[in-house]
This record gives structure tokens, sequence and C-alpha cells, in this order.
């Protein structure tokens, strides 16, 4: 398969990012070499997310769209993974929308990427795999990452903790860690390739080593990993507010190459609200905490994620989560008006809110997470942050973005290569970005 080339569309979060690293490292060690054109392409793959119903019906127009360019060339190969596939009645639906996709596969079907490959091609068959029940972890996949400089590293798979508005646990298994060793291994490689920073991935990172039956947990994971030589940034991916321990804060503020950025999602300020969504902590246990991280760790930046209008959610709810938004003071936000997911408990509750009402909350939210978020970036003005270049911004590419420890987006100008560090004086801001320039 050496002259073919492939094109890979992921959608959703940092998990599927690193499954789609997985899937570009078996392909190039096929001799498959990656294309921007879908026109070039051979083979196309969209890696997929089913969190949010909006997320899936892009999904499937795009998968339309795709699906003409065989009636180009009939030799393409097309194919859909992750999370929409995971779940069999999505499966099958494509399937039946989509009857000369070459290729259906589950989150739990990695392993087995190139044999499917094998019989997509040598054999023209077209392939439908959804293992329902996670394996064991495969530890020697290769990978092929997007950037040179700063890494994706999974520590656990799937999750235990059935929110009650989520899907994840049901398209990802149960929550399984990895063996340390292979993780440390992992990063001393990334660290000797001229690695600089690595994120550590899972559902629940807080929770990892709750399976491996011995006593080594996520703070003594990010103590080994912070001692190492060269690995200039660490950091993780998501914590649950209700595993993060006074150890870990500690651990944090301590290392200065752990970064002063802790992403806690709230989900909703109110108490009942948490209980139905099954999030095992309440207000009060949140705002505690996130003090905490304020007091404990020297110039953190606290980040969030808010769904509002989850079924059963009044106005009294929601000016609990008003509430919480004006005391921690979030420098930033990731908001949602709530989305039913088919086969989760939270889509057959009954009390559902109307979407005109998730719409104005959700409007009246965003308002007051952009105050915060420019105040943050506000306080920043006049102050000098070390900055990792990421290489040229997306949206003008005649300038260079890059990311203080504390995850602030930066541009500046300059001639620097991604993974450089550059110390930069923040001179202009918006809600969003910081401008900064060398001193
Ligand atoms: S912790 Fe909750 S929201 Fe996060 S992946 Fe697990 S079930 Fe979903």
């Amino acid at each position: 398969m050496h002259d073919k080339n492939y094109h890979i569309i992921t959608y959703g979060c940092q998990m599927n990012q690193a499954d789609s690293e997985t899937i570009a490292g078996i392909l190039s060690n096929r001799g498959f070499k990656t294309t921007d054109s879908i026109y070039q392409a051979d083979l196309i793959l969209l890696i997929t997310c089913a969190v949010r119903e909006h997320a899936e019906q892009r999904i499937y127009g795009k998968l339309g769209e795709l699906m003409q360019l065989k009636n180009i060339n009939p030799a393409l190969v097309i194919g859909i993974g992750g999370c929409m596939p995971q779940q069999l009645e999505v499966a099958n639906k494509l399937r039946q929308k989509f009857p000369r996709l070459d290729l259906i596969f589950g989150t739990h079907n990695l392993p087995e990427f190139e044999t499917m490959l094998d019989r997509v091609f040598a054999d023209r068959e077209q392939v439908f795999e959804i293992h329902d029940i996670a394996g064991r972890i495969t530890e020697d996949l290769p990978k092929s990452r997007i950037d040179r400089h700063k890494a994706y590293v999974n520590i656990t798979f799937g999750c235990n903790n059935f929110c009650t508005y989520c899907i994840v646990p049901h398209v990802r298994g149960r929550e399984r860690s990895r063996n340390p060793n292979d993780i440390i291994n992992e990063v001393i490689n990334l660290v000797q390739s001229g690695y600089q920073e690595v994120t550590l991935l899972g559902q629940n990172v807080n929770s990892y080593g709750l399976d491996l039956n011995r006593d080594f947990s996520f703070a003594d994971l990010l103590k080994e990993l912070a001692m190492l030589k060269g690995l200039s940034r660490i950091r993780f991916m998501t914590p649950h507010p209700k595993d993060i321990s006074d150890r870990l804060i500690d651990l944090i503020n301590k290392h200065d190459n752990i970064c002063n950025h802790i992403h806690l999602p709230l989900q909703s300020g109110s108490s009942a609200v948490l209980r139905r969504m099954n999030r095992k902590y309440s207000k009060e246990g949140y705002l505690q905490l996130a003090q905490k991280i304020r007091d404990g760790i020297a110039n953190c930046t606290i980040t969030t994620d808010i769904i509002v209008g989850f079924p059963g959610e009044s106005e009294a709810d929601f000016a609990d989560t008003i509430e919480v938004v004006n005391t921690v003071k979030f420098d930033a936000a990731f908001t949602f008006a709530y989305s039913k997911r088919k086969g989760t408990p939270a889509a057959g509750y009954s009390d559902q809110v109307p979407q005109m009402i998730k719409k104005q909350r959700l409007h009246r939210l965003i308002e007051l997470v952009q105050q915060y978020m420019l105040a943050s970036n506000q306080a920043c003005l006049g102050q000098t942050f070390e900055v990792m270049v990421d290489g040229p911004s997306k949206k003008d590419p005649s300038i260079l973005s890059g990311r203080t420890k504390t995850n602030k987006l930066v541009h500046f100008a300059g001639q620097y290569q991604a993974g450089d560090l550059v110390d930069l004086k923040i001179y202009r801001t918006t809600s969003f970005v910081l401008w900064g320039e060398t001193i």
C-alpha cells in the first residue's frame, strides 16, 4: 500500500485526537502518506464524537458529501470510527443510510485496525466491526503525532462515573488504567525525541490507578513525571471535582513544570441538579474545592464546563449556577445547552426544559462568563509570561501563537519555532486572546 494517501477528519475531544494519531501511526507503518486534500486521498476516515446531537448531525451531513466522491473515484475507501458507530443502533443506521460505506468500526477495535485495512484494500470487503466490550489495553500501537513539541498521552481509558447525561461510559467502556511504567517510558521517549510538553488524558484522570490493585495514584504518577529532566510542561485533562486531593493540589504548586491550570468541570451550580446528574459533589463542595485551588496553587487559572437546561432545572437552580460563576470567577468556560443523548438516563426524564428557556439561560451565562474571561485576561496586562510557541496562528498565519502555563492563548510577532519558550509582556487583550511582545 505504498502509493496510497489517507485523510483523517477528527471530531470531538482529545481522546478522539489521540485515537486518530494511533490510526495515523498504523497507516504510516503500512506505507500510507497523509494528505490535506480529500481529492488526493485513497482512504478517508471520520473519527467521530457522540457527545452532542448537533455534532452527530454534522457528521451525517459530511458523510453524505464525501460519498459523492465515490462517483468520481469508485476505488476511494471511506470509513467511520469512534464513539458514534460504537453505539450499535447508530452503526446500523449508518449502514442503511450509506450502503457504500467501506469501513465501520468502534472505539474498542483499534488493535485490529490493520487487519481491517487488509480486508478493505486487499479483499475489497465491506467491514463492520463493533466490539461491545472493551478489551485489554494494547500498548504497542504506533502513533503518528500531529505536533513535534507537545503530545497527548493516554493514562486511562473509559469511565465509571455514569453522569446521567453522558454517553461516554457507554461508548468507551469501564475505566482501565495503563501500567505506570508504560506511561513513564512513553513520556521518557517523547522527551528524548524533543517533546517539551505532555497532556495526560483520561475521562477522569484523578481516579487513575484505582483499578490497578497497587498503591499508585494519579498524584504518584504526576510526581514521577515532574522529576523527568527536560520535560518543561505537564498538563492533564480532565479531573473530576470529586477526586481532587489536597496532595494533588500541593504537588501542582510544588513543581514548576506541572502547569498551574486546572480544568474543573462544574456542569451545574445547583446541588439538586448535580444530584440528578450523578456528579457526586455539591455546590458547597465545589466552591470549597475551587477556593482550595486558588489558595493552594500560585496564580492558578480555573476553567470549566457548564450545562444549562438539564431536565428539571428551575430558575432557582440556574441562579445557583450564576452564583458559582460569580464566586469562582472562572478564567474561561465552555458552555452548552443540554441536549438529549439516546441511551442515557437523563434523555428519559419527563421534565425536559423547553428549548427557548435553554437558549435564554445559555445567552445569559455566556455574557457573564465572557466578562470574567475578559477580567482574567485584563489582569495579565503589563505582566510577563513564559509562552510556549505553537506556530503560526490559525486565524492569521503572519503572526505566531502560543500558550502560557495557565493555558492562555497569546499572539505575538517574531522568528520562533514550535516548542520555543519565549518571555512575552502582555500589552493588549480581549476575552479570548492576549497579545504579547518580547522584552
Ligand atoms: S465523568 Fe461523567 S461526564 Fe465525564 S466522561 Fe465520565 S460519565 Fe461522562
